[in-house]
């Protein structure tokens, strides 16, 4: 059988090609193949991360409608979700930062809309920093940077960044998926590390259109790779298209473990879920404060996760979780 003669390459060490990737993609996602593929990720994923999953936390530094227009994403001014503006003290920013750090998470993340100052940005990145411990990992989530204001995240005390070439970059977006690439390149060359994400996936991107993001993915030995499913903005155009079901992108998640080479550890997925675990997830995010995937302003009270939930998927899809620093974003 076919996926079996695939899985034999996962299982030498071998990394798949795209027409491979493009055939696990395309199985049913309840077929007995698509449960068997699934176990090789998580078998994988499990080997490579010694059994120990890892929580990130983020949080927003503000909340603002933002031209980018990113059809999916609850900022953009076109879906009209957000009126209003509002950002963080560098108090509250240290706080939430350090409540992620009590609650255990393996990193921190510092959010922030693309349009938002990146002097502001960089001073509230140098003030958490100051006031977490020096073994904290901090991670930035920002806009696209130049190669000059990435050396400065950098020394603002950043260790790495998530940012993602998002499918249909440029179609479903107002922005240039050369300048998203562009912005990786520089962020590598400044010395931060990178993790990213196939993502939003909706059901209309095609097998081939996910099998190429998953290869671009990897062209970079990212921190981590993984799936995200597009949750769906009500009352935006964006929401008649639908959604994926979970299982479909726990077998997406699994797809893309494989189609990563053994270098690159960690294997994300959002929402967090037991199936995307079970499917070799190995990397979940809590959230609070903004989220664009959220119409509450404060996503703790809508679809955020903590730290303490996120644990507690992995528990019951039988992860561990590590304890400590990130070891995706400090191979
Ligand atoms: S995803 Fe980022 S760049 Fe796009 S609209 Fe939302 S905040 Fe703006």
């Amino acid at each position: 059988m076919r996926t079996e003669e695939i899985l034999k390459k996962t299982q030498s060490g071998d990394v798949l090609s795209k027409e491979e990737i493009i055939y696990l993609l395309g199985l049913m996602p309840d077929s007995p193949e698509t449960y068997m593929m699934m176990a090789e990720a998580n078998r994988l994923s499990k080997e490579l991360s010694k059994g120990k999953a890892e929580v990130h936390a983020q949080f927003a530094i503000n909340l603002s409608p933002c031209s980018c227009n990113c059809l999916f994403c609850s900022f953009a001014k076109i879906n009209g979700v957000f009126d209003k503006t509002m950002e963080l003290t560098p108090e509250q920013a240290v706080a939430y930062a350090r409540q992620f750090e009590t609650d255990g998470a393996n990193a921190v993340f510092m959010m922030s809309t693309a349009q938002y100052s990146f002097s502001r940005y960089v001073e509230l990145a140098e003030e958490v920093r100051r006031n977490l411990k020096p073994e904290t990992t901090l991670i930035a989530n920002v806009g696209d940077l130049t190669l000059k204001n990435a050396i400065r995240l950098k020394d603002a005390g950043v260790s790495g960044v998530y940012h993602a070439l998002r499918l249909r970059e440029g179609t479903d977006t107002d922005l240039s998926a050369e300048k998203r690439k562009q912005s990786i390149s520089n962020f590598l060359e400044a010395g931060l590390k990178v993790g990213t994400c196939v993502e939003p996936v909706g059901p209309e991107h095609t097998d081939a259109e996910l099998a190429e993001m998953i290869q671009f993915t990897a062209s970079f030995n990212p921190s981590f790779s993984g799936a995200a499913r597009r949750i769906p903005i009500p009352g935006t155009a964006m929401a008649e298209r639908g959604a994926i079901s979970e299982l479909r992108m726990a077998q997406i998640v699994a797809v893309t473990r494989l189609g990563m080479p053994r270098s690159v550890i960690g294997n994300c997925t959002h929402e967090p879920c037991t199936l995307g675990a079970i499917a070799g997830a190995n990397l979940f995010w809590a959230e609070v404060g903004a989220n664009p995937r959220d119409i509450e302003e404060n996503t703790e009270k809508g679809r955020g996760e903590t730290v303490n939930s996120c644990k507690s998927i992995f528990y019951e899809s039988n992860w561990n979780v590590w304890e400590g620093p990130s070891r995706y974003y400090h191979r």
